[in-house]
């Protein structure tokens, strides 16, 4: 395995799995561990906060008690982590050989309506935020709600446009098919779906059409594939090779500049054969190699794409 090969992970859902003492020492039970991380050759993992919007207490209360427990892990691993605010802070981290963390907000109910919520997020280190989870909100409409069925509200626009001027990611992630296309139109900057697949070889809402996918590279951002076996196969029977064919469906769609990784790590709970976390990424790299990859486009799905997503748009 090269070291040049080095991978940017999009979406994991670690945070809400670390217990008290901030433990990232190997579990069986959890996909994401220090020594996975590094096993991997994992340069930058993006860490999402989430919280369960139906559960009672303010969203944003409870998101910034998640924001503590990230900021107890990076001290905790101070020595192994390094977090990422700017394109500065990724290449000082290769530079000492440290793993790259970005904070990242899974749903956006957690700005409770108000703009002056998103600047807090902003301040507290958020770089990126998935407009959002499975329930519509405030800001757009979800691709798992049936009952209510939007784009983006008013407020969703307001989100938007100040998102692109403070320098964070749009992640589409989750969001309607409406609310996909007003946020094409609205955003000034790359999108991205951190975690999603295509719908043409796995027919799920949470997936993209081929238009979709156009739209998102057409605008230079990413579709960072999900290793969760239901948006990989309809069976859900799925093993590397289904990552394969995700990846190569939408580069043969939009090119292979807009594929990247989104594991899901820790978020889903069945893995696909032969992936445990991310100590799985180099046998999916060997796999694009043995299928005659170019190196340059396995470095483009690996790290290269995301890293221009981060360049064109944190501040
Ligand atoms: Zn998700």
């Amino acid at each position: 395995m090269h070291r040049q090969f080095f991978v940017i992970d999009g979406h994991c859902d670690t945070l809400s799995k670390l217990d008290d003492i901030n433990n990232l020492e190997y579990r069986s039970n959890n996909h994401v561990s220090l020594s996975g991380l590094y096993k991997g050759k994992v340069a930058i993992q993006f860490f999402a906060a989430w919280i369960d919007p139906s559960s009672p207490g303010s969203c944003l209360h409870r998101e910034l008690q998640l924001i503590k427990r990230y900021k107890r892990m990076l001290d905790r691993y101070a020595a192994h982590f390094c977090p990422v605010l700017c394109l500065a802070d990724a290449e000082d981290a290769f530079n000492v050989g440290k793993i790259g963390t970005l904070l990242t907000v899974e749903g956006g109910d957690v700005l409770e309506g108000r703009l002056s919520n998103l600047e807090t997020l902003y301040n507290a280190g958020v770089r990126l935020l998935t407009l959002t989870w499975n329930r519509s909100n405030q800001i757009a409409g979800a691709a798992m709600d049936d009952q209510k069925r939007y784009g983006l509200t008013s407020f969703g626009i307001e989100v938007v446009k100040r998102m692109n001027a403070l320098g964070m990611i749009i992640d589409i992630s989750h969001a309607s098919e409406e609310a996909f296309w007003d946020v094409i139109e609205v955003s000034e900057q790359p999108v991205i779906a951190s975690h999603s697949n295509a719908k043409a070889i796995c027919p799920h809402p949470r997936n993209l059409d081929d238009g979709q996918i156009r739209a998102i590279a057409a605008k230079g951002g990413v579709v960072g594939i999900n290793f969760y076996p239901l948006f990989l196969s309809k069976t859900g029977d799925a093993g590397i090779i289904d990552i394969i064919k995700h990846i190569e469906h939408i580069a043969g769609v939009a090119g292979t500049d807009c594929v990247a990784f989104g594991s899901d790590f820790d978020g889903i709970e069945a893995l696909p054969q032969g992936i445990e976390g991310p100590q799985s990424f180099p046998d999916i790299i060997e796999e694009m190699l043995k299928l005659n990859y170019s190196e340059e486009d396995v470095k483009k799905i690996c790290h290269n794409n995301f890293l221009r997503v981060m360049e064109k748009v944190l501040k």
